[in-house]
């Protein structure tokens, strides 16, 4: 059951259905993935499988047997988490026990990357809502001791979304108290349409680096883009589909700064069906053909 791959991919996966994790893992491997993201639940409401039910020792018991590392396993949390606007203290702490809960989820997953939507600000204005996120970070991860990364993703900028530039992610880091547990994703799809230009992903990378340092990058979501860079719309294409394209998704998969980096597609369905086995292949084998989207 190991493919050897050069890079390290992916997609969301469900974890759904009687085998939950197991599931999730069945599912990447048939895919020809060496990581995966999925949700703990579903993303939009706030139902839960008791722990016991979720077959998370059958799951990493075919990680260990197979090319999966747990470690480079991602989670992410539920969409209806924000931080970024405490007018209502009653949302304010329901997004803090939501994170606080899903954080103790991804422990007993032994899940060690939790990517979030920094927030919405919803009035507030950026600079208030970056302060709010980073204390509700704080407050969270205040008694946890083991180890994990709540990883800020990168927003498209859609709405009063905070984090669509990278010195408001930096921000936000520059104010949690324990550095060792926060990381950054960056999402190719919401960076095109925040405005960056991912042509040159060594000019890219470099910039971030000097923004936001390195270090903190944990995850890639690599998703095309539907809509032209600074659109600010967040809708995702197939890879080659889109308008950043086929070229620069691959070069940004395979640079060598990324060795160590999950890379996640979470690219739409196509005509009802999964797209990622195809995706992955024509990733790695470097034969991007449109059509081949047809013959799903
Ligand atoms: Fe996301
Ligand atoms: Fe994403
Ligand atoms: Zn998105």
């Amino acid at each position: 059951m190991s493919n050897e791959l050069p890079i390290l991919i992916g997609s969301h996966v469900p974890m759904c259905g009687s085998k939950y994790f197991l599931g999730s893992v069945e599912i990447s491997l048939n895919n020809g993935a060496n990581t995966f993201m999925f949700y703990t639940g579903s993303p939009q409401s706030l139902a839960r499988s008791p722990i016991e039910k979720c077959k998370i020792d059958e799951a990493v018991k075919l990680m260990e047997q197979s090319n999966i590392d747990i470690n480079n396993v991602v989670c992410h949390a539920p969409y209806l988490i924000n931080l970024g606007n405490d007018v209502s203290s009653y949302k304010f702490d329901f997004s803090k026990k939501l994170l606080a809960s899903e954080v103790d989820r991804c422990h007993k997953f032994h899940v060690k990357k939790l990517v979030l939507h920094p927030g919405a600000h919803l009035g507030l204005g950026v600079d208030q809502a970056i302060k709010n996120i980073a204390y509700g970070i704080n407050e969270v991860l205040k008694d946890v001791d083991y180890d994990i990364k709540i990883c800020l993703e990168t927003m498209a900028g859609k709405g009063t979304e905070v984090g669509s530039k990278l010195e408001e992610i930096k921000k936000i880091i520059d104010l949690i108290d324990k550095k060792d547990k926060i990381g950054v994703c960056i999402d190719t799809c919401h960076l095109n349409d925040a405005g960056y230009d991912l042509s040159d992903s060594n000019a890219f990378l470099k910039m971030f680096d000097d923004i936001v340092g390195l270090k903190y990058l944990e995850v890639v979501h690599l998703n095309d883009s539907l809509n032209t860079k600074g659109a600010h719309k967040d809708r995702h294409a197939n890879i080659g589909l889109g308008k950043i394209g086929y070229k620069i998704l691959r070069e940004f998969a395979f640079n060598p700064i990324l060795k160590n980096v999950p890379k996640i597609l979470e690219t739409p369905y196509f005509n009802g069906k999964s797209p990622y086995k195809l995706e992955i292949e024509m990733l790695v084998n470097n034969d991007f053909n449109s059509s081949n989207f047809l013959k799903l």
